[in-house]
């Protein structure tokens, strides 16, 4: 079965390091490499809790544009 492409989007939302990175890929990949990055890049630590909050978070690689306006947060 094919899986779907995801993507998780730093753009996204408004951040202080107004990072520009977009991942895509299948959904494991994309939480792997996401909680990496929010480690590395965003000091998160990655935990179990994050990776389910990266989850909560991918929207269809479809949805991918080259420019997009940040929203704040949600808090
Ligand atoms: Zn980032």
């Amino acid at each position: 079965m094919l899986m779907s492409r995801v993507m998780a989007d730093c753009r996204r939302f408004e951040s202080d390091s107004k990072c520009s990175l977009t991942i895509m890929g299948e959904q494991d990949e994309v939480i792997a490499a996401a909680a990496q990055h929010a480690a590395d890049v965003h000091g998160h630590t990655d935990t179990p809790e994050l990776r389910e909050q990266l989850a909560g978070m991918l929207e269809p690689a479809e949805a991918y544009t080259s420019q997009r306006e940040a929203e704040p947060f949600p808090a």
